[in-house]
């Protein structure tokens, strides 16, 4: 699935040059962009950096100061929210606690005027899809969250949207719920053919569920991409920083030759580098390699590619791997885990040893901005 690849296919829903002010506050800035139908699309970023302005916009409840929004071609501008094929998701859920849960499934059918048999029918099939068939006679209090998380949903894909935009769904949830919930909402959108735009700010929901993500920062995109394209190549500094830990060497492209790149860092350290072969020499550059792609031993590498002498700072032993934090010679703290493939019954390193980080020129990227 990845429409966003086939220049045939034309994007479902378009932000083109949308900017929302609030006053003299500039809350999303010339922002564009696509999003495909069927896609689980991604609004990642820090608090208050625009995530929610732009589903308000997209659902109807604000408009773009500048810019147009589109849905299937269409502008959006002037239509109110409930004549849009647009439902929205609240954290809060908003359920009536005075109804029951198939009375608040029914709630938006009724309204629009459905005929009561076919409404019966919907909401059976709404509280089969989200598995609360056995509870349709309880009343919100009555259940746990995770419920009630469920209820909200059926609820708003009753009225068979062709999008839904969810608004950090999973908040309210506590981590091991979040993470079965996550996956029946994949499944959900899945079986609906429906066209999803969830606003987290939780990167490891947003990696797990999305088809692409969009990295917002003050109202700006700063990448959309696969969420194995932000981890792998992120784009700037920032979004390196922002999904996932990461090791930042800073340097100046010094040359390319037929093996690809070398960085020169202010200490002397060459790094070798598959990545920035269009990057000017001369450039400062940062090079940003993920924790798990760098080794550590208590010895160099044979080939003594891109590696550095420190000391082991601290080591954690978190189960499934092993964090080491190598201070090199220069004092930058590098971050490195190491999977524990087998048992571990006595790590060879231990704290205030020497060690050798070493990493493959392939292993990171290089970054401009
Ligand atoms: P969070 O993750 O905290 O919900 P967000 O990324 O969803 O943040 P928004 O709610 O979109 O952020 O808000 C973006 C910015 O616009 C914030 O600085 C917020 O204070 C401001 N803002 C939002 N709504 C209004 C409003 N009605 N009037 C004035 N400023 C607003």
């Amino acid at each position: 699935f990845a429409p966003w690849a086939d220049p045939e296919v034309r994007p479902y829903i378009v932000f083109e040059n949308v900017t929302k002010r609030f006053g003299d506050f500039t809350a999303v800035n010339n922002l564009s962009l696509s999003i495909y139908e069927r896609e689980f699309f991604a609004l990642l970023g820090a608090s208050g950096c625009g995530k929610s302005t732009l589903l308000r916009m997209l659902a109807g409840f604000d408009d773009p100061t500048a810019g147009r929004i589109l849905l299937d071609g269409q502008d959006l501008r002037g239509i109110p929210p409930y004549r849009r094929p647009v439902n929205m998701m609240f954290q809060s859920y908003a359920l009536f606690p005075h109804m029951t849960v198939e009375q608040n499934v029914a709630f938006g059918l009724k309204q629009e005027g459905m005929a009561k048999p076919e409404i019966a029918q919907r909401v059976a099939e709404m509280l089969k899809l989200v598995k609360l068939t056995q509870f349709a006679k309880r009343k919100p209090h009555q259940l746990s969250g995770g419920q009630r998380q469920r209820v909200a949903l059926a609820r708003s894909v009753a009225k068979r949207p062709k999008v839904l935009l969810l608004d950090e769904p999973l908040g309210a949830l506590d981590k091991k719920l979040r993470e079965e919930t996550q996956f029946e909402l994949m499944d959900l959108q899945q079986n609906l053919g429906l066209t999803f735009v969830i606003v987290t700010h939780d990167q490891e929901e947003a990696m797990t569920m999305a088809d692409r993500i969009a990295i917002l920062e003050k109202g700006e995109v700063m990448q959309v991409a696969t969420p194995a394209e932000i981890y792998e190549a992120p784009g700037s500094r920032y979004v390196a920083s922002f999904v996932g830990n990461i090791n930042m060497f800073e340097g100046t492209l010094a040359r390319h030759d037929g093996n690809g790149t070398e960085i020169r860092l202010a200490d002397g350290m060459v790094i070798r580098s598959e990545s920035g072969a269009n990057v000017p020499a001369g450039t400062q550059v940062a090079f940003a390699i993920r924790p798990e792609k760098i080794a550590v031993s208590s010895r160099p590498p044979a080939d003594g590619l891109n590696a550095a002498e420190g000391e082991i700072y601290d080591i954690a032993y978190l189960g499934d791997m092993t964090v080491y934090n190598v201070r090199l010679a220069n004092g930058q703290m590098v971050k490195t885990t190491s999977l524990n493939a087998s048992r571990v019954v006595q790590d060879p390193l231990t704290w205030h040893d020497r060690a050798w980080i070493s990493f493959r020129p392939d292993a990171g990227v290089i970054l401009t901005r």
